[in-house]
């Protein structure tokens, strides 16, 4: 190894003959070239932006449909286990998707049945993650942004359930995982869960959005305009949606809360994206920056497109 790298280093200069050029030669042609280039690099910044915030907002919507199906079929599938019949499972891209049964299983079914949805949510979010991480093809980002989504969202869906919960005085209001609250399952832990899956969720959209062409040394605001595409757009996309088609409130408040809180992330991302990556980076590396082509963006949304029409279809047949 040594010795070829002190070859490789007397050979050099035979590498690169000495150019001779006299003082002035060629400078009007640099500096026009010079003018050109710089018009051209700032064209491709602005298309290399484009296609990184399309493929982001892409990669999320596709992502955030995959991950609520499998939620609800987590619901469903442990209903069945647990005894529960007729079980109806509500799909829609936009509006907020759930499972009711005829006839509810025992209390210890209830528990499980509340529970099932993140369990499965986070296990196929997780073994994605594992499987996918150190692929390099651009398109394991949908997955990617699965795994991100499933431990925000769900850690933000279990600190929903227990605000509804604490603020439910008289005719207590039993969700996803406040139904543990009735075999007697400690708040504290539920709480510890939820934050830690949160900030799970947030650190590892940090860690993949290279994936997506945001580099270290991008500007503040193109990681902000990335971090708003990724997540927020969505939420904000389906209460427009809500409010054109079908104004229902409680649809509203959850799609609203969503943008909200999916907005704070997109700020608190963009301010923090370098200090994360630092410090996560020590135990896990990012995603190496990708710039993704028009063919990356073209099938996001495309396969999002499908699942969209998927949904919408199967909301109007049930
Ligand atoms: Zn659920």
């Amino acid at each position: 190894m040594h010795v070829e790298e002190m070859a490789d280093r007397r050979s050099r200069p035979r590498l690169r003959p000495l150019k001779r050029r006299r003082i002035g030669e060629g400078l009007s042609t640099v500096r026009k070239e010079g003018l050109t280039m710089t018009d051209t690099l700032r064209k491709s910044r602005i298309l290399d932006a484009g296609r990184t915030l399309a493929f982001l907002a892409g990669s999320f919507s596709l992502a955030f449909m995959l991950q609520v199906v499998v939620h609800e079929l987590g619901h469903y599938g442990a209903g069945m286990l647990a005894g529960a019949r007729g079980g109806t499972v509500f799909l829609h891209p936009f509006y907020t998707s759930r499972v009711v049964f005829a006839s509810d299983p025992g209390l210890a079914g209830q528990v499980l049945v509340g529970i099932a949805g993140i369990i499965l949510d986070v296990v196929v979010a997780t073994t994605l993650t594992v499987l996918l991480w150190k692929k390099r093809s651009q398109l394991a980002l949908p997955f990617l942004a699965w795994g991100a989504i499933a431990y925000f969202g769900e850690g933000l869906g279990m600190i929903g359930s227990l605000s509804l919960y604490a603020g439910s005085q008289g005719a207590r209001v039993y969700d996803d995982v406040t139904n543990m609250f009735r075999i007697g399952a400690p708040s504290i832990a539920i709480w510890a869960v939820a934050i830690v899956f949160a900030v799970v969720g947030l650190v590892m959209m940090a860690l993949i959005v290279p994936a997506a062409g945001v580099g270290p040394k991008d500007s503040i605001w193109k990681r902000l305009a990335s971090y708003a595409a990724f997540v927020p757009l969505y939420f904000g996309v389906a209460v427009m949606y809500i409010r054109a088609f079908s104004p229902t409130l409680d649809n509203l408040e959850v799609r609203t809360q969503q943008l909200i809180m999916g907005s704070a992330a997109a700020l608190l991302l963009a301010a923090l994206h370098r200090p994360i990556q630092r410090v996560a980076g020590l135990v896990v590396k990012p995603r190496p920056v990708l710039q993704p082509r028009w063919s990356d963006v073209g099938v996001v949304f495309s396969a999002g497109a499908v699942a969209f029409t998927a949904l919408i279809a199967y909301s109007a047949l049930m």
